[in-house]
């Protein structure tokens, strides 16, 4: 193993004593700040906890590195109204890939509970938008379907007004 010398010794002393510093600092400072990016959070299992990943600046910018179709079809959704056992009208309050869609139907493969009602918050994770056909969600003309199979997950993010 070669010898350092002085002056590597020295860098090497203040490299730790600068980690050593830091490392102090942020215990202080409670949770470590957010840090998003396409790659992590597409995958991140806490991600429908995490206030960083809503925010409408947060998602724009997951939008810009990734391009929408290689982002999970994440959305946060008010329940509006129910036209029937699965299906629900649904207001938008912010979609990953759909930036655009402000209303929708939301169809439910499976049943999460019997919480749903009107004015419900959600948050929806991988969902599939489909295009609907003909006939489908006929109740409303509403063209764009948030549908949510076993693979997909929804979190109730907050009770009704
Ligand atoms: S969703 Fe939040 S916690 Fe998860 S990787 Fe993204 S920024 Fe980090």
């Amino acid at each position: 193993m070669p010898v350092q010398s002085e002056e590597q010794q020295q860098n090497l002393r203040q490299e730790l004593e600068t980690q050593t510093k830091e490392i102090r600092q942020s215990l202080t400072e409670g949770d470590p700040p957010a840090r998003p990016s396409a790659r992590q959070c597409s995958h991140c299992e806490v991600r429908h906890l995490c206030p960083a990943y809503w925010r409408p600046e947060t998602q724009q910018s997951l939008r810009e590195e990734a391009g929408d179709a290689n982002l999970p079809n994440d959305a946060e959704v008010r329940l509006a109204r129910r036209y029937n056992g699965r299906d629900w009208e649904i207001q938008v309050v912010s979609s990953l890939r759909h930036p655009e869609v402000t209303q929708a139907v939301l169809r439910l493969n499976h049943s999460p509970g019997d919480w749903l009602r009107p004015g419900a918050r959600l948050r929806l994770l991988s969902a599939t938008s489909p295009t609907p056909r003909e006939g489908e969600a006929q109740q409303s003309d509403l063209n764009h379907l948030f549908t949510l199979t076993a693979w997909g997950e929804v979190y109730h993010n907050g009770t009704p007004e």
